[in-house]
């Protein structure tokens, strides 16, 4: 019999937050370790428990929820979703301009596989949430990355962006608040992408999936807010500000110029029902989740559990010799930058499998997230303090010893 391979679709594909390094901590939990894994933005684990109302809506309705709905979402969700970003003042925005799916990464997918010819370029962050240089490749298309410069609170570098643009790119893609950096764009920011966007006739891409995870008064603003005559989709979801990421519930919303994108928003009807619909007793939870009372803010403010957290990780890291990290805005993750020099550094993911295998802590490395240059890491800042300090001590000892060899 012939050997079966792999597409070479996935080629270039590569999601390596739960990649080798991940595998080879699930290894040494067989054999016994106990893992402290500050690798993946997973809140329930760590005693992030999801508001009673949307457990108890999902038990309610589980037993009329039994059937398919229709392939774009159940009603009551995606008014929720629309009037949501009514909220944030996208205008002109209806029910039919909202698809509800398995999390934001099935919408991640839809939406490139509907946009992408062979060869047609998407501008994508560096550092980036790998999951969408990953879709671009499997939607043939060619990831372009654009850099974030860390020196600017990792900010897009505009200059950057415009010497990146050519006559295939199509879209742009930004994350924000940010996953890996924390950064969350400025008003100003967002409106030169926008510019950029309207001048070169791209669609504009927004994870927004950490939008109510903001620290020290930052403030979000929906890039699709900015502009009516600029085709936009936003993403977010129930899995980070609900903490129920494993329900499954994401959704995706096509606002501004919809009159140029009528095909597009064709293509991703016909792509959400191949796929029949999304998960449905969880899309009950999403009326119920938008609606009211919005308890992330209890943990965010300070003193709240995950702004404290997110002190005690970004000030550790930075006591560190030889580590620097820009304090994270939003989102749940420390970047660290690491002096290459001082440990003698030339592979970030043999550092990342040194530290586990000699402080059983599973973090990830900077490569993962499509950055090629300097060595980083990501960190999750989820557990209580009270094993966040503790593994803070382990890092420190780790790096306080390390040379690369
Ligand atoms: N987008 C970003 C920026 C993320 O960080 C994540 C998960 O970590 C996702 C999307 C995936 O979210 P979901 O659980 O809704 O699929």
């Amino acid at each position: 019999m012939k050997p079966v391979h792999s597409s070479h679709k996935l080629d270039n594909v590569c999601y390596d937050i739960r990649g080798p390094i991940a595998a080879q901590a699930r290894k040494m939990e067989d054999e016994g370790h106990r893992i402290l894994k500050l690798n993946i933005g997973n809140p329930a684990p760590f005693g992030f428990d999801a508001p009673d109302d949307i457990l108890k809506d999902v038990i309610h309705n589980l037993p009329t929820s039994q059937g398919y709905s229709d392939s774009t979402g159940i009603y009551a969700a995606r008014v929720a979703v629309m009037q949501y970003y009514q909220q944030m003042n996208i205008r002109n925005i209806q029910v039919d301009d909202v698809f509800i799916g398995n999390g934001v990464s099935e919408m991640i997918m839809i939406a490139m596989q509907a946009l992408l010819n062979m060869g047609d370029e998407v501008l994508l962050p560096s550092p980036d949430y790998p999951l969408w240089t990953a879709a671009v490749s499997l939607s043939s298309g060619t990831p372009v990355h654009y850099r974030c410069d860390e020196q600017a609170g990792w900010f897009p570098d505009i200059d950057d962006i415009k010497s990146k643009i050519t006559k295939k790119t199509k879209a742009i893609v930004l994350i924000n608040p940010n996953n890996p950096t924390g950064a969350v764009y400025s008003k100003e920011l967002l409106q030169q992408i926008v510019d950029l966007a309207r001048e070169h006739e791209l669609v504009v891409y927004s994870d927004e999936i950490y939008d109510k995870i903001l620290y020290n008064d930052a403030k979000h603003t929906c890039i699709a807010s900015l502009a009516d005559d600029v085709f936009f989709v936003t993403f977010s979801g129930l899995s980070k500000n609900y903490r129920v990421a494993g329900f499954r519930a994401g959704w995706l919303v096509v606002s501004g110029n919809k009159r140029l994108a009528k095909h597009y928003i064709e293509g991703l009807n016909i792509l959400s029902s191949m796929r029949m619909c999304a998960n449905v007793p969880c899309q009950s939870a999403i009326q119920t989740a938008l609606g009211g009372y919005q308890s992330i803010n209890d943990l965010v403010k300070p003193g709240g559990r995950l702004q404290l957290q997110r002190d005690l990780a970004a000030r550790r890291l930075n006591d560190i010799d030889g580590i620097t990290c820009v304090p994270p805005n939003g989102a749940m993750y420390c970047f660290a930058k690491v002096d290459a020099e001082k440990f003698n550094i030339a592979n970030d993911e043999q550092m990342i499998l040194d530290l586990l295998s000699s402080e059983k802590i599973l973090l990830v490395h900077g490569r993962a997230f499509n950055l090629n240059e300097g060595i980083y890491f990501r960190l999750v800042f989820l557990p209580h303090s009270d094993i966040l300090g503790p593994a803070m001590d382990r890092i420190e000892n780790f790096f306080n010893g390390y040379r690369q060899k």
